[in-house]
């Protein structure tokens, strides 16, 4: 499905995002890693996909420019680095704000901008950024992270009708309660109540929001661009 793509994918050193590097590289595509530091986990996934790596905080702009740069083509970039700190509105502080903000938001907006220029020229691209299906709905305990993920709604349809003219596709991927390690360092009474809210009964596998991410990297998603697709059991059918 992704023979002779090259897919980057932003926070793939462990999560949603290693699940889906494995799987593009098991639909035939050239995946370049990526994660916040040299850690053990990124170094791990690369010797065992064989893959090109890189390594920044996404927050800050030069850095990944820089890295962007070393790289070749890109004809896939999905923006899926993010974080996601349980605190309410009154525990959020104005650096918690900006942290969220910077990481999920600019985060999407300095790895786009590096790699966009280059698509544009080549006339093709696809880019997939993850947003949530807390960004849709109300949510107790977490509006600096439902704000975030809604930005990134609105930033993939602006970012769609922009970039179409110039053959690239943009769209978002909004996962509803997946089984990693971010899911799993938050709270988990809380949890546990969203999951008696999934029709489905059940949180997402990694490997399925990966599969719905390779769907829309493939040309089988040529006529499909400024959509966020939610993969969440059901969940956001009721707003
Ligand atoms: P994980 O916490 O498992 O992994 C996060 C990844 O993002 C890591 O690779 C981490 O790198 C990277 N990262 C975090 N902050 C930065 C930063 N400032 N700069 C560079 N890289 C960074 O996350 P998940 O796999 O659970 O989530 C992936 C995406 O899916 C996120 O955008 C999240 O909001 C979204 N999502 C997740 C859901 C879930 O239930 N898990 C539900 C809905 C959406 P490193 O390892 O180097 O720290």
């Amino acid at each position: 499905m992704l023979e002779n793509k090259t897919i980057l994918i932003t926070g793939s050193s462990r999560g949603i995002g290693a699940v889906t590097a494995r799987l593009a590289k098991g639909y035939g595509a050239n995946v370049i890693l990526h994660g916040k530091t040299k850690s053990e986990n990124l170094q791990k996934i690369a010797s065992e996909l064989n893959s090109q790596y890189i390594y920044c905080d996404v927050t800050d702009e030069e850095a990944v420019k820089k890295n962007a740069s070393r790289l070749g083509d890109i004809d896939i970039l999905v923006n899926n680095a993010g974080i996601n700190p349980s605190k309410t509105f009154m525990e959020l502080t104005n650096d918690d704000w900006k942290q969220i903000f910077e990481t999920n938001v600019l985060g999407l907006v300095n790895f786009s901008r590096a790699v966009i220029p280059r698509m544009i020229e080549r006339k093709q691209g696809r880019i997939i950024n993850i947003a949530s299906v807390k960004g849709y709905s109300n949510v107790a305990g977490k509006p600096a992270y439902a704000a975030s993920k809604a930005a990134v709604m609105r930033i993939t349809s602006s970012m769609a009708e922009e970039f179409a003219p110039c053959g690239i596709l943009v769209n978002a991927v909004a996962p509803g309660f997946t089984n990693t390690e971010m899911t799993l360092t938050t709270l988990s009474p809380q949890i546990q109540k969203q999951i008696e809210k999934i029709p489905l009964k059940r949180m997402a596998r990694p490997k399925e929001i990966a599969e719905m991410v390779c769907f829309l990297a493939s040309d089988k998603a040529s006529y499909i661009t400024g959509q966020t697709i939610a993969v969440d059991g059901g969940y956001s059918i009721n707003g």
